[in-house]
């Protein structure tokens, strides 16, 4: 008999194929106990146990560069710094010397950073401590000789069951056989569900019994845009899969036709339509979905993963490539972004009851100078190389634009004077992200040279809801009338200072809210780049005076679901 088996959807997209159940190799450190005579022994496996996982991760490194891409890569590059990490290794050899085999020793010290990183508040940190099981149990298997599972060896199509998957596993995934992902558990921010989605390989995770209800071999359908899976299904099942499969590919394939067009209404009013991205690797993605620019470059990627912040240099590779492969195009480089959910373990920052209202962001930066400082100069060396625009997250007060567009300058006259040349100018424009900013955008207007709404926050702020707390979830609320009329604020004060105002956080993406932001009048959408054809299309069929007429009367409702009702009654999808 089929099961239907409903999880959390990471990514979207239907699979079909047989289960490979890709179970945590059952490695686990022994018992053995040693004594002094055997120390030297134990030290001398554990190091030959780094260098052989060092020549593995550097083998994986180089298979996934070759077949994947540089984000699934650079997952090994954190593994190998972990195994150079003087603090981690001087544990372990202070654990044997005190009498714990090798790989009690790594168990110990991998505890402990797990144990660190699973405090933070943070998803993105949290799943970092997988990252640390994961470099222990290599290290642990290679002090007992076991091989880990490959699975670049899959040859037929599978989806892969876990429980959960580690970044090692997560970066040898192959679209060509890995036809979906079910884990017991994981979010959005884990690695494999941010591979997943770059891959295009369906996931859904949050199903904690997962392998006990799974048999390896046997058919599975995953459907990542509905979150369920099929177990042992039928053939009445697998037709009416293939057809949703079928009918999402000519979907993909009919939207290529928006290729090399203008982001249009039917009424003629272009919109710019740009691209979100987190580094040089989703640049494949920008120009394959034709992004006109990039909108929000989140930099704070290039910081993350890793054990110390990145140089003025590696910063600067990553913006130039980011710039030169975008031509003239225009690129807008968001500052550090660091704080609330997004922390850096390296920085040893004291802990904040209220991170989303502590020295985030702009805050940050403005406090750590040095740090503001490499990142503006690498920013400035690379504007040579493209269409810069640069972008500071979080702004509330004039002063705080004026300060970092301060710094802006100096950077940039230090480093003309160097190579006695000027430079063209850098546009540079704020993220508002605060009904502060919101309130004051007509004041604020007479500074920037543009505005990009980080609706993401702007909503949490706004609604007073945390955009990460399921109790609170109800009250975050894109359609809020407070919402909507802190938008058409500051897109009415882009327009009369003349400066043109986007949006970059996930509000630019759905249908409902681009009705209502085209008749506010925004300027710019900023998406994910496999967003974009879709909603070159969805413009292409809404004329802007209608939704002028919608937008006004929204901002009188009472309620989001007012709102609601009054969109979907007006594009006549009740
Ligand atoms: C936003 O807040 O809308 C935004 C785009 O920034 P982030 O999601 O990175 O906070
Ligand atoms: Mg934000």
């Amino acid at each position: 008999m089929p099961e239907i088996i409903a999880g959390l959807k990471l990514s979207e997209g239907i699979g079909f194929g047989s289960i490979f159940i890709s179970e945590r190799a059952d490695i686990e450190a022994s018992n053995r106990e040693i004594d002094a005579g055997q120390i030297e022994e134990e030290i001398s496996a554990y190091k030959e146990s780094i260098q052989a996982a060092h020549i593995q991760l550097r083998k994986l490194r180089e298979n996934v560069d070759e077949h994947l891409d540089e984000d699934s890569a650079a997952i090994f590059d954190a593994h190998i710094m972990m195994l150079d990490d003087p603090g981690f290794n001087e544990q372990i050899i202070n654990s044997i010397n005190n009498l714990n085999n090798a790989e009690k020793a790594i168990q110990l010290a991998g505890e402990v950073y797990i144990t660190k990183f699973e405090s933070l508040d943070s998803e993105y940190m949290k799943a970092r401590a997988l990252d640390v099981k994961d470099i222990c149990m290599r290290l642990i298997a290679n002090v007992q000789g076991v091989q880990l599972t490959d699975l670049t060896r899959v040859d037929e199509p599978v989806v892969v069951v876990a429980d959960e998957l580690t970044p090692s596993a997560s970066a040898q995934l192959d679209s060509k056989y890995i036809k979906g992902i079910i884990t017991a558990t994981g979010g959005m921010t884990s690695h494999s569900a941010i591979i997943a989605r770059s891959l295009n390989i369906p996931a859904i995770s949050g199903i904690p019994d997962i392998l006990s209800k799974v048999t390896h071999g046997d058919d599975i359908i995953i459907d990542g845009f509905t979150g369920d899976i099929v177990l042992s299904p039928t053939e009445v099942e697998m037709a009416a899969y293939s057809e949703k499969l079928k009918a999402q590919e000519e979907r993909e394939e009919k939207l290529k036709d928006f290729i090399g067009k203008e982001t249009k209404t039917l009424d003629g009013i272009n919109i710019s339509l740009y691209a979100n991205i987190k580094g040089p690797e989703d640049l494949n993605d920008v120009s394959s979905n034709d992004a006109e620019g990039i909108g929000l470059y989140r930099t704070e990627f290039l910081y993350m993963n890793r054990m110390n912040l990145p140089s003025e240099e590696e910063q600067f590779e990553a913006y130039k490539a980011v710039l030169s492969d975008m031509d003239d195009k225009p690129v807008i480089i968001r500052t550090l972004d660091i704080g609330g959910d997004k922390e850096l373990s390296y920085l040893n920052l004291p802990k904040e009851s209220n991170p989303f209202l502590g020295e985030r962001s702009i805050r940050f930066l403005l406090k750590n100078e040095e740090i503001f400082k490499t990142q503006l100069r690498a920013l400035v060396r690379a504007s040579e190389h493209g269409n810069l625009k640069v972008m500071f997250p979080m702004v509330t007060t004039i002063d705080e634009f004026n300060r970092a567009k301060a710094l802006l300058i100096e950077e940039k006259e230090k480093y003309e004077a160097e190579i006695g040349k000027e430079l063209n100018e850098i546009a540079a424009g704020i993220m508002v992200e605060t009904p502060s900013a919101a309130m004051i955008s007509d004041q604020l207007a007479k500074h920037v040279d543009f505005f990009s709404i980080g609706s993401n926050d702007l909503i949490q702020y706004t609604m007073a809801a945390d955009r990460l707390n399921e109790q609170v979830s109800d009250l975050y609320q894109t359609y809020h009338p407070s919402v909507l009329g802190l938008i058409k604020k500051v897109i009415d004060s882009g327009r009369n200072n003349n400066k043109w105002v986007g949006i970059c956080g996930e509000m630019a993406c759905d249908h409902k809210s681009i009705a209502l932001l085209t008749g506010f009048g925004i300027d710019e959408l900023s998406v994910s780049p496999k967003k974009i054809l879709g909603i070159r299309e969805y413009i292409s069929e809404i004329k802007k005076t209608d939704m002028e007429q919608l937008s006004e009367s929204v901002l009188s409702c009472d309620s989001a679901e007012d709102v609601l009702y009054l969109i979907e009654e007006h594009l006549n999808l009740t």
